[in-house]
C-alpha cells in the first residue's frame, strides 16, 4: 500500500499541489488524469522527493525513501537527455544498478534479467544500438524493460504514450496489465482522455490537487470533470476530443 498524507509542492508563486491525500492499493493500474498544468508530474516528483514538498509518504508502512531501490520511474520524454550515448543493453543494466552497485560487475543473474526484460517488450533484436537512434516506442519500450530488469514493485510512468504508436500502446497496455497481475502497483501519467482509460483500474482526477480518486467507474462522472477540465470542457473530454489547457471555472478567482 502505498500512503501519501498531504502532500503539498510550491514552485515560487505556484501551488503545483495542494494538500494531496490518498492510499493506493497493490495490484492497480492507476491512471492520473488531468489538464496540462494540473500537477501530475509535480505529484509523481514529490512522491519520489525530486521536488520540495510537504507532507509523507509511506509504502507498506515505512518511508517511501527508505526503499527507493523499489521503485522504477519513466519521466516525460522531453526530460531525458536522448544524445547520452548508451546502448538499449546499457539502458536496461541500469536497472540492475539498484542490485548491483555502481563500479561491480553484473552477474549472469544480471545479464539473464537484462536479456528476458529486452524479450519481453520485444526489443531483443536491438541491444547494442544507441538509444537516441530508436523511435519514441522502441524508447519507451527500452524504459519498461529497465524497470522489468529492476524487479521493480512500484512503478511511475509520465506519459508514456506520447510519441508512441496505436501498436506499441496496446503492447504496453499488456505488460502493465501482467505486472499487475504479478502483485506490483503502477501509476501512470495521461492527459488523454480517450479509449486508453479503460486499461486503468484506479482514477485519479487531478487539478493541482486530488479531485477524485477511485475505481474508473465511480470516479468519471460529469461533477468531477467538470471539477478538473472545466465544464465546457466535459463535452470534448466525453468524446476524446483533445482538452488544451485549463478552462477557467466559475468560482475560480
Ligand atoms: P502536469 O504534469 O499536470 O502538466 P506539472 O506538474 O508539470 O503539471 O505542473 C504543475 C504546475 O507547476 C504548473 O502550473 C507548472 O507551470 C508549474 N511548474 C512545474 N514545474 C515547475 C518548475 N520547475 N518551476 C516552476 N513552476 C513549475
Ligand atoms: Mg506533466
Amino acid at each position: 500500500m502505498l500512503t501519501i498524507n498531504n502532500l503539498s509542492v510550491h514552485y515560487r508563486q505556484t501551488l503545483a499541489l495542494d494538500g494531496a491525500t490518498l492510499t493506493i492499493d497493490p495490484r492497480r493500474i492507476v491512471g492520473i488524469i488531468g489538464p496540462n498544468g494540473a500537477g501530475k508530474s509535480t505529484l509523481i516528483k514529490a512522491i519520489l522527493e525530486l521536488v520540495p514538498s510537504t507532507g509523507t509518504v509511506t509504502y507498506e508502512g515505512r518511508p517511501l525513501k527508505s526503499q527507493l531501490r523499489r521503485v522504477a520511474y519513466i519521466p516525460q520524454r522531453t526530460a531525458v537527455d536522448w544524445d547520452y550515448p548508451a546502448t538499449v543493453h546499457d539502458v536496461v543494466m541500469m536497472g540492475r544498478c539498484v542490485h548491483i552497485g555502481w563500479l561491480r560487475w553484473a552477474s549472469a543473474t544480471d545479464r539473464k534479467l537484462v536479456v528476458e526484460a529486452l524479450e519481453r517488450v520485444g526489443m531483443e533484436g536491438f541491444a547494442e544500438r544507441q538509444i537516441g537512434e530508436l523511435s519514441g516506442g522502441q524508447q519507451q519500450r527500452v524504459f519498461i524493460a529497465r524497470a522489468l530488469a529492476q524487479q521493480a514493485d512500484l512503478l511511475f510512468f509520465d506519459e508514456p504514450f506520447v510519441g508512441v504508436d496505436q501498436t506499441t500502446e496496446a503492447i504496453i497496455f499488456q505488460i502493465f496489465a501482467q505486472l499487475r497481475d504479478q502483485g506490483k502497483t503502477l501509476l501512470v501519467v495521461n492527459h488523454d482522455l480517450g479509449e486508453a482509460v479503460s486499461h486503468y483500474d484506479d482514477i485519479l482526477l487531478m487539478r493541482n490537487r486530488v479531485v477524485a480518486f477511485g475505481p474508473r467507474a465511480e470516479v468519471f462522472n460529469d461533477t468531477n470533470l467538470g471539477l478538473a477540465y472545466g465544464s465546457g470542457a466535459i463535452g470534448r473530454v466525453l468524446s476524446g476530443l483533445p482538452t488544451t489547457g485549463m478552462s477557467s471555472l466559475p468560482g475560480d478567482p
